[in-house]
């Protein structure tokens, strides 16, 4: 044998680079490719194209109103097949690889059944199987509980998976293979003149995800700053370009507009206390939201009109997987102290330094306004600003806003 340096590759595979056969050979050519380079590979996979979203179909079918336990004991079963699929690939090809799930490949989490995090990784049998000079393919967006209970980690989770692995085997970049190549100042799919951006801090990064950007999972980001990962998003098409690579930057001098991102179809919440004390509307409702496993983002709550006060919050559809029957059942609990508005989605701008000054949001308004484009509410943190709108003026509202951030 010839003397490498034990380098370890932790790669990861979105469902649509792993759709069919020849998407398969290409993803085995990738590994046996950074195999050549003298690396121990360790590769995520999504499960292939859109399973996910049948499994999900299908589970609406038996459990309408959700069951997050066994939603996760099958969805699981995607990166699972996937996993496998391409371990008996490269074993054909004369790359010896065993797939693994997460629960075997070390990945600890809360019970936090769809919505689960990451809270050790333990990759023992990782490291046994890279020993014996095995391929590890890891079945991404899953994880086990202490309680020895599967879950998953939200839509996109692999992400999350792959850079945890890195990070737990000391790599020091983890590639994020899909079908685009790298991160672009807009979905490219909505904005023609969307452009790739090359470089991006953590926090830009992690403001897009949030915001809505699927590239990729913002739990991955925050693994990633803390544990000081670089992620290189890039195309299974030139496995060799650079793509987009996110990492640490001393504090740029400048402000500068990133990106714009959009989560389409949210639901905005507003809760109304009977009584001056306050709290109890929007207590009771959290409550609620908790107990029925809905997770809630941009959660307020202060005095409104004529001393009333009043509590807001956002629900993404994309973070809950059965958000229509809660819908009706939040309605029916609260009454009218609830007011459900569903016709709304969101648009950010993200870039460091956006909102030290109030321009860019007022230059926002002004331009949305001047184009018969209402907007709902907005909320700004230190790297974005959210703008909310009806989800008919989405499209027209992201390629202003695009056009305004490339000036
Ligand atoms: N298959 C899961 C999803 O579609 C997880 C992932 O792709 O990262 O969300
Ligand atoms: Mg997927």
């Amino acid at each position: 044998m010839t003397d490498v340096p034990d380098k370890i590759s932790v790669l990861k595979f979105g469902g649509s680079s792993l759709k069919d056969p020849g998407s398969i050979e290409r993803v085995v050519s990738i590994v046996a490719g950074r195999l050549g380079e003298g690396y121990k590979v360790v590769a995520v996979v999504s499960a292939q194209g859109k399973i996910t979203e049948s499994l999900l179909k299908d589970a609406d079918i038996y459990a309408p109103s959700g069951n997050p336990r066994e939603v996760d004991m099958l969805l699981t079963t995607g990166e699972r097949a996937s996993a496998a699929l391409v371990a008996m690939a490269l074993t054909s090809k004369g790359f010896p690889a065993i797939s693994l799930t997460g629960s075997q490949a070390g990945i600890i989490t809360d019970d936090n059944h769809t919505n689960a995090r990451i809270i050790e990784v333990r990759p023992a049998r990782v490291e046994d199987a890279l020993r014996e000079g095995k391929t590890v393919i890891v079945g991404g967006f899953q994880g086990v509980s202490f309680k020895k209970e599967v879950t998953t980690l939200g839509r996109g989770g692999s992400d999350t998976t792959a850079v945890a692995l890195a990070a737990a085997l000391n790599a020091e970049v983890c590639e994020i293979f899909s079908n685009v190549d790298g991160v672009y100042s807009a979905d490219p799919n909505v904005v023609k003149d969307a452009y790739k951006i090359d470089e991006m801090s953590y926090q830009e990064m992690q403001e897009l995800s949030e915001a809505g950007a699927r590239v990729l999972h913002s739990r991955a980001v925050e693994f990633a700053k803390e544990k000081g990962i670089e992620i290189h998003c890039k195309s299974t098409l030139e496995p060799d370009s650079p793509g987009t690579v996110i990492k640490g930057f001393e504090t740029r001098e400048k402000i500068r507009k990133a990106g714009v991102a959009y989560e389409k179809n949210v639901t905005l919440i507003h809760t109304y206390e009977p009584d001056l004390t306050g709290l109890s509307t929007i207590n009771n409702v959290l409550k609620f939201c908790r107990k029925k496993n809905v997770s809630v983002k941009q959660i307020s709550f202060h005095k409104g009109y004529k001393e009333s006060m009043v509590g807001s919050f956002i629900l993404s559809k994309n973070d809950n997987y059965s958000c229509d029957p809660f819908l009706v059942e939040l309605r029916e609990k609260f009454q009218t102290a609830v007011e459900i508005i569903n016709d709304l989605s969101a648009v950010s701008i993200v870039g460091e330094g956006i909102t030290d000054k109030p321009d860019t949001l007022l230059d926002a308004i002004e331009l949305l306004k001047s184009n018969e484009i209402k907007v709902s509410g907005f909320h700004t943190s230190s790297f974005r600003i959210s703008l909310l709108l009806s989800t008919e003026k989405l499209e027209k509202s992201i390629n202003l806003l695009h056009k305004y951030i490339v000036g």
